[in-house]
């Protein structure tokens, strides 16, 4: 039987991610992305063993995008699958997955329910990865498709968790509760952890610290809590967007600048967060040089970011009654010491020691940082959320 593939899309507002798993292994033969979709000086990226290209073109479309990236893996000569047939079945990132608690197969029902509840739920995500769907739909009919959803590994936050103290009619109505997303990142370096603690199933607290950053708590394998709610804009502050605010606060704003809801909607996802305090940049890496300047509102904008941390950390902490890991993982979790070191410094008492040399030295890369007196190990698990996805399609398909 010739080797199956996992073509794994992620497909965002004016860009479309990809990469292709051997079916049933780990290994990764090819990724690439198309960015700017919608332009005529779209970005073109696309690397396997044997070959790099990038180029810009012309690319109006999701579909052409997608027709792309499938052009450069079925490629007569070049391309690493000979044939489409080859290709077990396409995995898309969806952001909101609405009811469902796991990943689903395609099929005219789920394609109805998405359209009719999630996009209203996720109205700048979700739709885009919808036209992924729809694109190898077109493109592949004979290929099923897989949607892998951020909000499902959440879908067991007991309910008591996940209501906001607003009046019940608006969880009845709009279905107002909180969901919680990056799930198939938590998910995966959850069960990393698991592996690392030789567990089957362990109490652990993930820490997804990227440009959108987020926190689960994980009992014996079950997410009971995660800082994002509604929309991926509470609980942490991140790159750009706020966190948690009094929502007084923001009523408050909007009076007195006479602000429309979208030109909030914008200041609190794109202009707040590190970008917000610092003034500097959302990027960590800049709010570190300038911190090392002695930069007061760079200095004010780390504190802040890693005390939120801090703070969730020692909430779940109490939610689990203790843990046996915590795990940093996503782009500052992966590559900034400092933060890690910021955030876990005096937690003895909790049982958190970290080991600072270690921890110096765990830069994008799977590490133990605690100290071996720990009571609570602590991991660096860098996350792949296309290889959790791969997985997925793995369980759910068969040859
Ligand atoms: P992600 O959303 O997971 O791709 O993370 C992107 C963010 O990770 C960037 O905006 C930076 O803030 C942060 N980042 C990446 N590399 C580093 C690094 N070496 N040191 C500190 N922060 C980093």
């Amino acid at each position: 039987m010739p080797e199956r593939y996992n073509l794994i899309l992620n497909c965002g507002s004016s860009s479309v991610k990809y990469k292709v798993f051997i079916s049933n292994t780990e290994t990764c033969i090819a990724k690439g992305i198309v960015e700017k979709i919608g332009s005529r000086e779209a970005g073109i990226k696309h690397k396997t063993e044997n070959q790099k290209i990038h180029k810009v073109a012309e690319v109006l479309s999701h579909k052409k995008a997608i027709q792309l990236i499938l052009n450069f893996l079925l490629h007569k000569e070049k391309g690493i699958i000979k044939n489409a047939s080859n290709i077990k079945a396409v995995g898309h990132r969806f952001v909101h997955g609405g009811k469902y608690s796991d990943a689903v197969i395609v099929t005219k029902e789920v394609k109805t329910y998405l359209k009719d509840v999630t996009f209203e739920l996720a109205p700048l995500h979700n739709p885009y990865n919808f036209q992924g769907v729809e694109a190898i739909e077109d493109i592949l009919p004979e290929i099923p498709n897989i949607c892998v959803f951020d909000t499902s590994f959440h879908q067991t936050i007991p309910d008591y968790a996940f209501i906001y103290g607003l009046p019940y009619r608006y969880f009845q109505k709009y279905k107002i509760r909180r969901y919680g997303f990056h799930g198939t990142s938590h998910n995966y370096v959850y069960l990393e952890a698991a592996k690392l603690l030789k567990k089957k199933k362990a109490s652990v607290i993930t820490c997804h610290l990227g440009n959108g950053s987020s926190i689960s708590a994980i009992k014996d394998g079950m997410c009971i809590d995660t800082t994002m709610g509604y929309t991926p804009l509470e609980g942490l502050i991140m790159g750009t967007r706020s966190g948690d605010v009094d929502p007084a606060a923001v009523l408050h704003i909007m009076m007195e600048e006479e602000l429309q809801i979208h030109e909030m909607e914008t200041i609190l996802n794109k202009q707040s967060g590190l970008l917000g305090i610092s003034g500097i940049s959302n990027d960590m890496r800049e709010i570190l040089k300038e911190k090392g300047k002695g930069n007061p509102r760079a200095i004010l904008a780390f504190r802040a970011y890693c005390f939120r941390v801090k703070k969730y950390i020692g909430a779940y902490l109490g939610e689990l009654n203790g843990c046996d890991a915590i795990v940093f993982t996503a782009g500052i979790g992966e590559n900034a010491p400092q933060v890690r070191e910021e955030v876990l410094k005096n937690m003895e008492n909790l049982g958190i020691k970290l080991d600072t040399k270690k921890n110096a030295q765990v830069v994008g890369e799977k590490g133990i940082i605690s100290a071996d007196t720990s009571k609570i190990k602590v991991f660096v698990i860098p996350t792949n959320e296309e290889l959790m996805i791969s997985k997925i399609i793995d369980k759910l398909v068969k040859e």
